[in-house]
């Protein structure tokens, strides 16, 4: 195959489709620390949590040990809706930065929530309807999630009760239709309905949301409402997993085509879809098989793993959710509203936490302007509007092709290109006026959320 010319997309025949989600605790020697109960300070049970979420995620998120958990066959076939998703050769942009490097990237803005998200609601959906429940509650930041959740659920038939931060809710309203064309009743967070919306605007009147308070209004909803279970987006170990179908695909039509990148690249916000990118070759590296350089990409203005501190803390604003460890800026971190509004979370999944701490792989952190830059020179070339999340990769991508064209270094580089910006245009206005701002929290107002963290 190697003097073949590669394709520009790569896609997998539905027979080389995945019929297993890789989990890559099970190839890890230390797993990421346990769940806490906040009130006792013990590892989370199946039981405590099987109040929260869907009894079969629950068993996912605690499964250290299978290597591989069988995609469920009706998930599959909605999985074939939109899947396999292209890698993309990216040559248009090589010849524009006139780099040696070869650059792929997976794209999966290709279904109506415009992002990977889909790949995870439809599986939690799943799980809620063979339950027998009868509808979810969850948050949505920029509105990729909340749109995804909607989608899953009037596929199987199933409520859907979304809390969108507020700032988001106001930029885009047509995310918010998009929701509820699909059937979903979406509320901007904080909001009155619940105890702990009420007393975060009591204190905080003027706040913008953000993620860990929206989590928090979702889970109380979820609990205090009969037949209805809380489902995430992101930072869940079992979001990762059913993310990995991504890092499946992408690892299957490369081996395919005898491409081994040696640089994998992802945005990480809650850290899923970096997560479920980099499992299966992570997989390799810790298996001793292959080595690989995997670089997390986070926006300068919620750097938690640049600039948090690894320890246990709370998930959500509201204080309701188990205890994680996780790389942090602490819960009470309230970002600026930054317009990747999938990036802003306080958090960081366990298990990126986990691999980052035993050295395995890199994170950076880059700031708005110089992605938007980045965004408008892939759009021009490659043709895809990408969404300001997923720019955060490209910006990097394009950095790491720059530096091997210093150097004459031939190096392939992967990168997640998560989803498309077309409900992002306001930023983009700002960026084409001229008017974006970069903002960069200081050492003062980490260390005033950090030092509100809890003391175990
Ligand atoms: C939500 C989102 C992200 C960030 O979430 P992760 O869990 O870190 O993957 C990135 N890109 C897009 C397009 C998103 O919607």
């Amino acid at each position: 195959m190697s003097n073949e010319k590669i394709p520009y997309k790569i896609y997998l025949e539905e027979k080389e489709m995945p019929v297993n989600w890789y989990n890559v605790r099970a190839d890890m020697k230390k797993k990421p620390a346990p769940l806490l109960n906040p009130g006792t300070g013990q590892p989370m049970t199946a039981e405590e949590l099987n109040t929260v979420f869907c009894e079969e995620l629950v068993k996912q998120e605690l499964n250290e040990t299978d290597r591989y958990i069988e995609i469920p066959e009706e998930i599959r076939e909605f999985y074939k809706m939109y899947r396999p998703s292209p890698l993309v050769r990216a040559y248009c942009l090589e010849k524009k930065l006139g780099t040696p490097a070869k650059i792929y990237y997976k794209f999966e803005g290709n279904n109506t929530s415009g992002s990977h998200k889909l790949n995870s609601a439809i599986a939690q959906a799943y799980y809620a309807k063979k339950q027998g429940l009868k509808g979810v509650t969850t948050e949505t930041g920029a509105g990729q999630w909340g749109t995804a959740l909607s989608m899953a659920c009037s596929y199987f038939d199933l409520d859907c009760n979304v809390y969108m931060v507020k700032v988001s809710y106001e930029q885009k309203p047509f995310r918010r239709e998009v929701m509820r064309t699909y059937g979903a009743s979406v509320t901007p967070s904080p909001s009155d309905t619940t105890e702990v919306g009420r007393k975060i605007l009591a204190e905080f009147p003027d706040t913008n949301g953000s993620l860990g308070c929206a989590i928090s209004e979702a889970v109380e909803a979820a609990t205090t409402h009969e037949g209805y279970r809380y489902v995430l987006g992101s930072v869940l170990s079992q979001v990762l997993l059913h993310q990995s179908v991504i890092g499946v695909e992408a690892k299957t039509a490369m081996d395919k085509y005898g491409i081994k990148p040696d640089i994998i690249i992802g945005c990480a916000g809650g850290g899923s879809n970096l997560g479920g990118l980099i499992s299966p070759f992570m997989g390799e590296k810790l298996r001793g098989e292959a080595d690989y350089r995997f670089i997390a990409v986070e926006p300068a203005s919620c750097p938690s793993l640049t600039r948090g501190v690894y320890a246990y803390d709370f998930c959500d604003t509201g204080k309701v959710c188990p205890l994680q460890k996780m790389y942090t800026l602490g819960s009470s971190f309230m970002p600026s509203p930054n317009h990747a509004g999938g990036l802003r979370y306080h958090g960081m999944s366990g298990i990126v936490s986990e691999l980052y701490d035993q050295g395995l792989m890199e994170a950076v952190s880059v700031e708005q302007t110089e992605v938007f830059e980045a965004a408008t020179a892939f759009a021009r070339v490659e043709g895809i509007l990408p969404a300001p999340e997923s720019s955060h990769a490209i910006k990097v991508a394009m950095d790491e092709a720059l530096r091997c064209k210093e150097t004459g270094e031939e190096k392939t580089i992967l990168f997640g290109l998560t989803g498309t910006g077309y409900f992002d245009m306001y930023a983009y206005q700002k960026y084409n006026d001229g008017v974006m701002t970069d903002y960069i929290p200081t050492d003062e107002d980490i260390k005033k959320s950090l030092d509100q963290m809890p003391k175990l």
